[in-house]
């Protein structure tokens, strides 16, 4: 590849990537080293919430590089503390934990839950710590994220998995209740199915889910990775069905791009105790200063409201992309969003669409009948508009 001296298969090779080099991004797009411009819908894997580099993201982290970067987690800093505070005040939860990752909050919120476990035993004094999560569920990659996850395929490639992971069925209760055992100690899920293909669990489902939960002693985990900080016009998703949930996740969204991620749970189930959890980069104040930027911003007035407006205009214009082009309609909550093609056309419509010049579209397809749509959550209809026209030129140069 043209792009350098160097070699790119310096990396380790982990999964196919394009030939491109990306050198700058600012707000829905990005310029690759050759300078055409694409308009990008990938956004970081729905993680730049804001854009490319948000004035109030390269604000926040000037001002803090200047103050303190590291002072250690053996040490209290001021913006973990003040984001911490901002997320309680905002959510069902009453502390915070905070980590670099999804995965490592919900290799967290796993923890706290068998740790939990262990302090309220089943009738025959044995700690509890099986979780059921569900089939197509996405919670990462570490391994015990991945034996958490029901991706088909991932419970044997890195054989064994980590015990004690039983996988239901979305959307039905009573594939939940068949698995619980006396070693059950929590359900998790996400909100939306993300990687599995933007498919939301029902209100009613979030609901009997709850109930169930309380009734039975199990805590309720959500894993809003991906469906947290106004992705889906509320702050949390879990807010949607009106329930609260014992403990929560977040990331992607919640550093706006740069590596945070946390751990919410209510005051009685903060069970660890010192030494149980930890990590060097935890709660350092350079990403925890992002976030608290980026939370301001979505909880700015009306924020939220142009997410869930956008949404409905990234909705329509997909259901009439769907007429248009003999497509199966579309789903989703607010700004995480899929266009169902009915056949399987994804891998090819993303490919032409980075092709098209003079400018190019990002697209991401996590099914071949599916396309997911993660812009940021401050895109412009007009920006809608534009991926709408592109795509269509895609489509119709399949037919
Ligand atoms: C992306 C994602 C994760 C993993 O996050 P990483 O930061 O890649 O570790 C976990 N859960 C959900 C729902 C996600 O979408």
């Amino acid at each position: 590849m043209e792009f350098s001296q160097y070699d790119i298969d310096s990396l380790l090779s982990i999964t196919n990537r394009p030939e491109l080099v990306f050198t700058e991004g600012r707000g829905m797009w990005m310029t690759d080293h050759r300078g055409k411009r694409y308009l990008d819908y990938l956004q970081g894997w729905a993680v730049n919430c804001l854009g490319h580099s948000p004035q109030c993201m390269l604000d926040a982290l000037e001002a803090q590089a200047k103050k303190i970067i590291n002072p250690s987690p053996a040490f209290y800093n001021e913006p973990s503390i003040r984001l911490a505070s901002m997320l309680t005040a905002n959510s069902c939860f009453d502390r915070v934990f905070f980590a670099n990752s999804g995965a490592e909050a919900n290799e967290g919120a796993i923890k706290l839950a068998r740790k939990w476990g262990q302090k309220n035993p089943n009738k025959k004094g044995e700690a509890r710590y099986e979780i059921i999560t569900f089939d197509h569920s996405f919670h990462g990659r570490t391994l015990a994220t991945m034996s958490a996850s029901g991706k088909p395929g991932w419970d044997t490639i890195f054989a064994p998995q980590v015990p004690g992971f039983l996988k239901a069925e979305l959307n039905d209760l009573a594939s939940v209740e068949r698995l619980v055992t006396d070693r059950t100690v929590a359900v998790m899920l996400e909100p939306v199915q993300g990687e599995g293909g933007v498919i939301p669990a029902t209100n009613e489902f979030m609901r009997s889910l709850r109930e169930f939960t309380e009734q039975r002693d199990l805590l309720l985990i959500v894993d809003e990775v991906q469906t947290g900080m106004g992705r889906t016009g509320e702050l949390f998703a879990y807010q949607l069905s009106g329930i609260g949930p014992d403990i929560m996740t977040l990331g992607k969204g919640i550093g706006a791009g740069v590596p945070l991620s946390a751990m919410l749970c209510r005051e009685r189930f903060a069970v660890f105790e010192p030494g149980d959890q930890g990590g060097t980069y935890n709660g350092n104040p350079l990403m925890t200063a992002v976030g608290a930027a980026v939370l301001e911003t979505l909880l700015a007035p009306g924020f939220l409201q142009h997410v869930k407006d956008a949404g409905r205009h990234l909705a329509e214009t997909s259901l009439r992309l769907t007429a248009k082009h003999g497509l199966e309609g579309e789903r989703g909550e607010g700004l995480l969003r899929a266009l169902k093609l009915g056949r399987d056309i994804g891998p090819q419509i993303v490919e032409r669409a980075r092709q098209l010049e003079p400018v190019g579209l990002l697209l991401n397809s996590p099914r071949p009948d599916l396309l997911r749509f993660m812009p940021a959550l401050n895109v412009s209809f007009d920006e809608i508009d534009q991926m709408a026209d592109m795509l269509s030129g895609v489509i119709s140069s399949l037919d």
